[in-house]
């Protein structure tokens, strides 16, 4: 009880520094999702044996029934060594496509030796929620279900069914999260709490900007191989497996898709612009003006956190061949990662790298597995109104805008089946604190109160 207290504190000085409208605090709620979070964070629910995510839903499902779901209405699937949940509670009309709330249960793993304190032991120091899966996703999780819970506790009747949803392989395989979209694809809009969220300040710890993440980039794998007769190394042929590889690689690693922006990117560009050094945000804000500018181009092509948000981009990441040491190579191959501009289909991206090689000994076969190509979300005034006003409650004056993921959330499988889905957490984080799938993760404690706003607002202009 002593950390709510303390937390509730931290989120009166955070809120407070941004000049908060005085909402209404809600003490069990933030209560309860910590508690539940601490408990799920000591359940190990990673992929492979002793995996607990099966526990992690059953904790998820006794507070979701506690706090008044019917118990038909809240259902866990075993798949594997892993499970799903699903939570429905009921609208009035049911001809309303659901809102979608989701999650995930699993966590990636980590190695006790490495850590300062035991990942699955649940710490809570100076303000932070330490062990694995605090930041993705164990507390997000718990904040909807606790908000949903104090929903109902308030009596709130939602218009259309709300359906909370958490897969038990998001990390490894998604195949839950694939099953799940598919069961749930008549909905009316997904929020993925497992995405977009806020930033705060590096140097003052202020709130600075929230980001919906609309899009994404779509993930591609293509295999590349060369065979050859081979031979004796100390008779040379001209067509070498190996050579003909490296050559057709050179090419492609020196190739650079055109870069394009979206309705979506254009706005995260010209909004962004406004936090970042002056050299970034001229070139963003050129960029956003004419997305053929060579110069911004240049500087946000090398700059990391920028250049999977100008188009496609396509990467060696493995490479292999030949057999021996005196021997002409009978078979040299390589894998192209690709990360597709939202609204090109893997196939045209493998064409244009196969025209690019130009070297037709090189066969081109697209071996991604656990991804489906996806367009962005729409811009959805709906959505968008009500995240804006959800944020105005608890962040009064921080700037909302929408953004693009450069990598791959659980939102494809959802727009693969021209679902809308949204990554609007409500976690603030400094960039700098973002320890997800690394050592000593940790998420702030203040974030618990305005997270339980965001959500009561939220979730009932959503659900209408
Ligand atoms: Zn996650």
């Amino acid at each position: 009880m002593r950390t709510v207290v303390l937390a509730a504190a931290l989120a009166g000085l955070l809120a407070g520094g941004a000049g908060a409208a005085p909402l209404a605090a809600h003490p069990a709620a933030e209560a309860q999702a910590l508690d539940l979070a601490e408990k799920a964070i000591a359940l190990r629910s990673v992929a492979g044996p002793g995996n607990k995510t099966p526990e992690v839903a059953a904790l998820y499902k006794s507070a979701l029934v506690a706090g008044g779901f019917a118990p038909d209405d809240v259902t866990i699937t075993p798949v594997d060594d892993t499970a799903y949940l699903i939570a429905r509670w009921r609208g009035s009309d049911p001809k309303l496509g659901p809102l979608v709330i989701y999650g995930h249960m699993d966590v990636v793993e980590a190695k006790p030796a490495d850590w300062k304190r035991d990942p699955f032991t649940p710490v809570v120091e100076n303000g932070y929620l330490f062990g694995r899966g605090a930041a993705d996703m164990k507390l997000d999780g718990t904040l909807a279900i606790a908000a949903l819970v104090e929903l109902k506790r308030e009596g709130f009747r939602p218009r259309r069914d709300i359906v909370i949803e958490f897969s038990g392989d998001e990390e490894t395989r998604m195949k839950t999260s694939a099953i799940i979209a598919d069961k749930l694809s008549g909905a009316d809009l997904v929020l993925n709490i497992d995405g977009g969220g806020g930033n705060l300040s590096e140097t003052t710890g202020a709130p600075e900007y929230f980001t919906w993440q609309g899009a994404e980039k779509t993930y591609a794998d293509f295999q590349l191989v060369v065979t050859n007769p081979g031979g004796h190394s100390s008779a040379p042929r001209k067509d070498n497996a190996i050579d003909q590889l490296a050559a057709a690689l050179v090419r492609i690693g020196q190739y650079q898709f055109k870069p394009e922006l979206s309705d979506l990117t254009r706005a995260y560009f010209v909004k962004a612009a406004d936090h970042e050094p002056p050299e970034i945000a001229a070139a963003m804000r050129a960029f956003a003006a004419n997305p053929a500018d060579a110069g911004a181009i240049a500087t946000l092509t090398a700059n990391p956190s920028t250049i999977g948000k100008i188009g496609t981009t396509c990467v060696a990441t493995m490479i292999s061949g030949g057999h021996a040491l005196n021997a002409l190579p009978q078979r040299a191959e390589a894998n192209i990662n690709c990360r597709i501009f939202p609204g090109h289909k893997p196939a045209e991206i493998m064409a244009d790298l196969q025209r690019v090689a130009a070297e037709p000994a090189v066969s081109f076969t697209d071996v991604t597995e656990g991804s489906v190509p996806n367009d962005p979300s729409p811009m959805r005034p709906d959505f968008i109104a009500a995240v804006t006003k959800a944020l105005g409650a608890t962040y009064p004056g921080v700037p909302v805008f929408p953004s693009m993921a450069s990598g791959a959330s659980d939102s494809m499988w959802f727009r693969y089946h021209h679902v809308a889905s949204y990554g609007a957490s409500p976690m603030f984080m400094k960039p700098s604190e973002d320890f997800s799938h690394g050592l000593n993760e940790r998420v702030p404690l203040a974030n618990l109160r305005p997270a339980i706003d965001y959500y009561l607002v939220l979730l009932p202009e959503l659900a209408k």
